[in-house]
């Protein structure tokens, strides 16, 4: 953790069947000491091996409901008739301690983010091509063809909002993804706007060769 500065904060989102929850899973475990994934509230069932406040926090409708007159969330959105948001405290907290944060959620909640926080380094994730992604949408398995067909439909209405993103990443081979997406959150944290307690040190250290005026 780097309590220099502010965390960056980084959404990844992308079309069902982008592969950003592999992405994501890969970029967590593979660089633990320098991310914090966010935990979201869902109203859908766990699937199984999930857990409660692990993959998500499973609640109830009127939960969500009482956390959103609450302002409990940083933004939130429907998504195949159930809610999904982003509990609002942890993630400023772990910004504040200078830890960078990743949120992956889908389009809607990401653009809310910006709106937030426009700061933040919005990711879009991309298949190499529709066909890839109607294969790893088959191959998943675990849906009917009318299930695929409606996220196929959601797929083209979301191209309509990619330029939105900041960036739009090919997902050809998770390995490159996850190296890419490393090192532009990297990359982003050498803008002045993060290195500004090493900028007031530098002109702090350099106040004694300034001409008197
Ligand atoms: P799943 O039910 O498959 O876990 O997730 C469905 C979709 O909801 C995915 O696109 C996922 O990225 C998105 N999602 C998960 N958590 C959140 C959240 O907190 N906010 C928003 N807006 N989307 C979320």
């Amino acid at each position: 953790m780097n309590s220099r500065r502010r965390g960056i904060l980084t959404v990844i989102s992308g079309f069902s069947g982008s592969g950003k929850g592999t992405v994501t899973r890969e970029l967590i475990s593979r660089y633990k000491d320098n991310y914090w994934l966010s935990v979201s509230a869902t109203t859908r069932q766990a699937r199984e091996g999930e857990a409660h406040g692990v993959h998500y926090f499973f609640v109830s409708d009127e939960r969500f409901k009482e956390m959103i007159a609450q302002d409990e969330f940083l933004e939130y959105a429907e998504f195949v008739s159930h809610s999904y948001g982003t509990p609002r405290k942890s993630v400023e907290e772990h910004l504040a301690a200078g830890q960078d944060v990743i949120l992956e959620i889908e389009q809607q909640g990401a653009f809310q983010v910006k709106k937030a926080m426009p700061e933040a380094i919005l990711i879009f994730l991309v298949p190499p091509s529709i066909e890839e992604l109607e294969r790893r949408l088959r191959g998943r398995g675990t849906e009917t063809e009318a299930q695929i067909r409606a996220r196929l439909e959601q797929a083209a209405v979301e191209s309509e909002y990619m330029e939105l993103f900041d960036y739009l990443i090919v997902n050809d081979q998770v390995d490159h993804c996850v190296e890419d997406i490393h090192h532009l959150i990297r990359t982003e944290g050498s803008r002045t706007y993060y290195m500004k307690e090493k900028m007031i040190d530098l002109q702090e250290g350099l106040q004694a060769y300034r001409k008197e005026a």
